[in-house]
């Protein structure tokens, strides 16, 4: 006996609820099994099903019907012979359904539509500040949608995904004190949406999307862990275990920009303290510094850029170094290194095979990923950076927006909610049941 309090029993916050959601019948969870093994590739022809399966060759073959039958799978090429009757491989349908995706950053929107394997069919860019507050950012997401919808013809999606500059509680799609995003604290992305589209809604922070897209859909796409660091007007980190976002309980992993840096009391940062890595490294805390300097006529390049616009960039930090300023230079490089300090430590931590720079930052040049390159190197343990690659983000700051759509194509097409939707051949109307499924089961 114990006289310790008892509390009640709660259920696992984010576990999937059975009693909510009904268990699919036997044959949906074959017939999900087979499109599954085909999409992940891990088998592809009708004998290697069999197999893979371990189901028997009749029920196979009612099984690859009827997928094709639903439109989700087709056949392909006809596999290398191995002595017997050669077969015709299968493959996923990607084009059987869309998925609507967003991705929100500090002063702009890009919205896409994509097919199920995320490929962009459809993409629309704003410049929006993400400080105007959630419903009219949301209102202004909608009505891209609304315009990529007439585009693309794909008026009705399977699922959206969206990505958000701040921490999302992955399970409920609600922003947690974002420092850049005031009036969004507590709201819920996905209630609004959910509101105004018949279709289950996924949000995630946007880095761990870049990470996801970038890991995904770069080519060569050689399946290491990848460590993706952006670099804009904030700094932010996404990783990628075996293919899956590594999100941390809540989905607060990867927060690097705020991690504390220094002890200077006059580095005082977006989110409220003081010394954070962002307040030294970020796109802000660069063009505050350059404006400094060029103020202070220790830069003609950067004094003379001011003129003109009134205001400086990045870009312009970037344009002046290109042309051999030393200030603006030095600038870039005190901040590739403080952001290579951080990123060592995680390398030397989670042993990536990949680190890849993304964000505004790359619109400087390549100045800073170069230097950022060198300090890691020096930083890191011999065996943690023996087959690093190190290399810029290269889908054209389309990661995200990508990244965002995959998240809500795996969620649609994970073995679990596949079973719960498959025998219709498409899952509208089962945008509650999926929802509530996701809460555990993550891309
Ligand atoms: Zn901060």
């Amino acid at each position: 006996m114990t006289d310790a309090p008892t509390a009640p029993r709660a259920r696992a916050v984010g576990a999937p609820t059975p009693l909510l959601a009904p268990v699919p019948d036997p044959d949906a969870a074959t017939l999900a099994g087979v499109v599954d093994l085909v999409r992940a590739g891990r088998a592809t022809t009708r004998p290697a099903l069999v197999d893979a399966s371990r189901l028997s060759r009749k029920v196979v073959t009612q099984r690859v019907e009827q997928a094709i039958g639903l439109g989700l799978l087709e056949h392909g090429e006809l596999a290398p012979s191995s002595g017997g009757r050669p077969s015709r491989t299968l493959r996923f349908r990607a084009g059987s359904g869309h998925v609507y995706a967003a991705l929100i950053g500090a002063a702009e929107i890009t919205a896409a539509v994509l097919d199920l394997g995320g490929t962009l069919v459809g993409t629309a860019h704003e410049d929006w500040p993400v400080a105007e507050g959630p419903e009219p950012t949301l209102q202004r997401v909608h009505d891209l949608f609304t315009t990529l919808a007439r585009r693309t013809g794909v008026t009705v999606p399977w699922g959206i995904g969206v990505g958000v500059p701040g921490p999302v509680e992955y399970a409920t799609g609600r922003l947690v004190a974002p420092p850049i995003m005031p009036g969004w604290n507590g709201f819920s992305v996905r209630s609004w949406l959910r509101d105004h589209y018949d279709a289950p809604v996924w949000v995630d922070n946007d880095v761990n999307l870049m990470a996801l897209g970038e890991w995904t859909r770069a080519t060569p796409h050689d399946g290491r862990d990848m460590l993706f660091v952006k670099v804009g007007s904030g700094i932010g980190a996404g990783l990628v275990v075996r293919g899956r976002v590594l999100r941390g309980d809540r989905g607060a992993a990867g927060e690097i920009g705020h991690v504390h840096v220094s002890d200077d009391p006059r580095l005082s940062c977006r989110c409220g303290r003081t010394g954070c890595l962002e307040a030294i490294a970020g796109g802000w805390a660069l063009e505050r510094d350059a404006t400094e300097r060029a103020r202070a006529g220790d830069s003609p390049a950067l004094a003379a850029a001011l003129q003109r616009r009134g205001h400086l960039t990045s870009q312009d930090v970037g344009r002046a170094a290109l042309a051999g300023d030393p200030v603006a230079a030095g600038l870039i490089d005190a901040s590739a290194r403080a952001v290579a300090e951080v990123t060592a430590h995680l390398v030397n931590f989670s042993n990536p095979g990949t680190l890849v720079l993304g964000g505004g930052v790359l619109r400087t040049g390549t100045r800073f990923l170069d230097v950022m390159a060198d300090t890691v190197r020096q930083r890191c343990t011999d065996l943690a950076v023996r087959d690093l690659v190190i290399r810029a983000a290269s889908l054209d700051h389309l990661e995200g927006v990508v990244g965002a759509g995959l998240l809500a194509a795996e969620n649609l097409l994970n073995p679990v909610a596949l079973g719960h939707w498959v025998e219709d051949g498409q899952p509208l109307g089962h945008a509650a049941t999926l929802q509530r499924l996701s809460a555990g089961v993550v891309a």
